[in-house]
């Protein structure tokens, strides 16, 4: 934020389109599918522009250290992690302060929101990894987190959506691209529980008048909604598709063996899911119109 732009970079160009050719109101594709993981009680792998997250939630389970635990609810325990090579100039491994915020953060917005009282002296642990980073992956993180904690069966108030807006060039635009989170004016990262209308996030980086912020906050709710639909999806397909597992999984009729089952699908392979066109909001006449 607020580093001077190389001289020949038009962040709005004439048209009033963004170098990725965005408008100001438009979000970059979004895609996402749950239950990725085996070993986690759920899980969640998102793509969100050039930002590939993963999301993986255990729990409720014991409290370790048993200190921590709380009588009355469980803990939600975060997790934001930035792997090296997710970034142009190596990361150093293990936590820094922006991870640590970041994951700070991440429990603040998912507490509140998890029915924590119905599991009391347990924890929840949420783990992110940000395996490709392109501005915006605290968004696409909580996002993410929030569909796996779902995929995990985890009782909550809504589903957390999440996605930025800010300004660039003297225009308030929704969810920034790198240069533009590089050479903005002002980055607001927002989550929201679109099912109850609560803003679980809100964080401002640079300098807004009052009506920019509220017109960065109009974008940035109407995207939130957007998103939401994105998730809801993507655990209907995940029950679906549990549910063709296990029907691939039953014994053949007349015989002792099952039929064999289709082999679970590989990220980055055909018939992954993640292969079919992305499903994006831009340009959706009924929000962004
Ligand atoms: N970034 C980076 N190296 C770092 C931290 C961040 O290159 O050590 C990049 C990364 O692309 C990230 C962007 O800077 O997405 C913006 O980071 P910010 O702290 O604003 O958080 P984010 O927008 O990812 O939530």
């Amino acid at each position: 934020m607020g580093m001077t732009p190389p001289p020949d970079l038009k962040l709005i160009d004439e048209q009033g389109r963004r170098i990725d050719g965005r408008a100001p109101n438009e979000i970059r594709n979004i895609r996402m599918r749950a239950g990725v993981l085996k070993r986690a009680d759920g899980s969640c792998y998102l793509e969100w522009g050039g930002n590939k997250v993963v999301a993986a939630v255990y729990g409720p389970r014991e409290v370790h250290p048993r200190h921590d635990q709380d009588a009355t609810k469980a803990i939600v325990r975060c997790r934001y992690n930035m792997s090296p090579f997710s970034v142009d100039d190596r990361k150093r491994p293990g936590p820094d302060r922006r991870s640590q915020e970041i994951s700070k953060i991440m429990s603040e917005a998912l507490a509140p929101v998890v029915l924590t009282q119905l599991f009391p002296r347990t924890a929840i642990d949420v783990f992110t990894e940000v395996l490709q980073a392109e501005a915006g992956t605290r968004c696409a993180a909580l996002t993410a987190a929030s569909v796996a904690l779902a995929d995990a069966g985890i009782p909550m108030k809504g589903l957390v959506a999440a996605c930025a807006a800010g300004k660039v060039a003297n225009t308030v635009v929704l969810d920034l691209n790198k240069e533009e989170d590089n050479y903005g004016d002002a980055d607001v990262p927002v989550a929201i529980v679109p099912k109850t209308g609560d803003v679980v996030l809100l964080q401002m980086d640079g300098d807004l008048t009052d009506a920019e912020f509220y017109q960065a906050m109009e974008y940035a709710v109407q995207a939130c909604k957007q998103i939401h639909e994105l998730q809801k999806q993507a655990l209907l397909d995940r029950y679906k598709d549990a549910a063709e597992e296990r029907a691939s999984e039953r014994p053949a009729p007349g015989g002792d063996d099952a039929e064999p089952g289709e082999e679970e699908p590989v990220i980055g392979e055909p018939g992954d899911g993640l292969d079919e066109e992305p499903v994006s909001p831009a340009g959706d006449e009924e929000v962004f119109g």
